[in-house]
């Protein structure tokens, strides 16, 4: 009997394996600095102050059958930088901080992305920041350095990447070509390079390259300071669908959707602004699940992050948590500097014209209460920090003027919100995954595991 009962579990596992879905349309998001607070604290900012969000401000991963969490340490240290934790992420390979798509000793590791091109699938890459920043790099580049950026450039140009969407192109300076010379090299490599959203979606038999003309910055607005006609990663994302799914036909596509500036974000120790780039990320993959109702059997949907930034906690004193407090910041802490620099280039500002972009920006006094040692420490930074002497926080992405990251950080503390770091962290990461293969996502521990459950969902093998 129980050799009976043994062999029908056996069939079962067999017929349960055998009967698994292959995964033809795959759709990897890699929240830059995603940490599990950052994802949860946006839940609860948007019960709070975006109570006409369906579903109670729930984002649209955070049910998917697999919720979990995986290590992200890298070969050099415990706390990965973004190139180590995306080549584990793309190759299944730990290497040292620093290093691209190449291992420990320096040797190129193949990607998923590679894989998936030989096999005849279409492939995506798309971010909000650079398009040879350090996350997309990894599904195109083997470097020791994730800062040898037009070597990064180049090997992308001589990748096989179908769809790539980017803020800007990184370059420097000293290798002697202007942006309009990467755009030229490009185009002399086959690559159809568009300005707009519409047109990179109906390009044909081509490559594509969808970055701006003339770039305002090295990345995208924050979601939060978006203006109309501004693009976004859910616009990115949008365009890609709608190139691939075109373009796909028997093999499918691999799209890696980048969310990179949620790490500038909280590299600034920025909460709303920081949780309005999570609601970006959780509308890009809205996108992917109005797919996957189209192609439930043949889609898997993954969303995780390189590393945590920031060590964000949540309620940080008293057991109290107040997120309605955060509904009368207007613009990001990078915006209210802009705003600042204003003022200064003007002439001089008065305490009465500083207390009045705070009220306007951040609702200070008329909508938020602050405590008497709030407003010492903010008229303390104004005369010491904004009138008698220009200070800045420098953060890894951002030079803020002392004035704003002071009040923005008076603002997340009202909320009870506060932070450990400008950097990253050492914290383990969110993994969410449902579609076609889930199941190969339940041994999932490390990084390095999830591109190697991706080969399997999809038919191939990652070495
Ligand atoms: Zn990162």
């Amino acid at each position: 009997m129980k050799r009976l009962l043994t062999f029908v579990a056996l069939l079962l596992v067999v017929v349960a394996t055998s009967t698994a879905q292959q995964a033809k349309y795959i759709f990897y998001f890699i929240g830059d600095g995603l940490g599990i607070n950052h994802i949860y604290g946006t839940e609860l900012y948007n019960a709070e102050v975006h109570k006409e969000m369906e579903n109670g401000g729930k984002l649209s991963f955070t049910r998917f059958p697999i919720r979990s969490y995986v290590t992200n340490h890298s070969s050099s240290s415990l706390v990965t930088d973004s190139s180590a934790a995306a080549t584990a992420l793309a190759s299944g390979v730990k290497t040292v901080n620093g290093y691209m798509g190449v291992d420990a000793d320096k040797n190129s590791v193949k990607n998923i992305a590679e894989i998936a091109s030989e096999r005849g699938m279409q492939v995506g890459v798309v971010t909000n920041v650079a398009m040879n920043h350090a996350t997309p790099s990894a599904f195109f580049a083997h470097h020791e350095s994730r800062g040898a950026y037009k070597a990064l450039y180049e090997q992308y140009l001589a990748s096989d990447i179908d769809f790539a969407a980017g803020a800007s192109i990184l370059y420097r300076r000293k290798d002697g070509l202007k942006y309009e010379d990467y755009l030229a090299q490009a185009e002399a490599a086959g690559i159809e390079v568009v300005h707009d959203l519409d047109a990179a979606a109906k390009v044909r038999k081509k490559r594509v390259l969808l970055v701006p003309e003339k770039p305002k910055s090295k990345t995208l607005e924050y979601a939060m300071d978006c203006k109309e006609g501004d693009w976004t990663i859910v616009d990115f994302t949008e365009s890609a669908i709608k190139y691939l799914e075109r373009e796909a036909k028997k093999d499918g596509f691999l799209l890696m959707v980048e969310a990179g500036h949620l790490d500038y974000c909280a590299h600034d120790n920025d909460a709303v602004a920081t949780f309005e780039e999570v609601n970006d990320l959780s509308e890009s993959v809205s996108m992917a699940l109005e797919f996957y109702n189209k192609y439930p059997d043949q889609t898997l949907i993954i969303v995780t992050a390189d590393h945590e930034t920031g060590g964000m906690c949540l309620g940080y004193k008293n057991y109290k948590m107040n997120m309605e407090r955060l509904a009368w910041q207007r613009c990001s802490m990078l915006e209210l500097t802009d705003k600042m620099r204003a003022m200064r280039e003007k002439g001089e500002v008065t305490w009465e014209q500083m207390q009045d972009l705070l009220r306007r920006e951040l609702g200070f006094w008329d909508h938020v209460r602050l405590r008497d040692k709030d407003e010492k420490q903010l008229r303390k930074t104004f005369e010491q920090s904004f009138v008698a002497k220009q200070e800045e926080v420098v953060s890894l992405y951002s030079h803020n003027e002392k004035m704003s990251s002071t009040a923005v950080g008076i603002l997340n503390k009202r909320a009870y919100i506060d932070w450990i770091s400008l950097n990253h962290t050492g914290m383990q990461v969110p993994l969410f995954v449902k579609g076609a293969g889930v199941e190969l996502f339940y041994d999932c521990y490390d990084n390095t595991d999830i591109p190697k459950a991706i080969s399997k969902a999809a038919g191939f093998s990652l070495k």
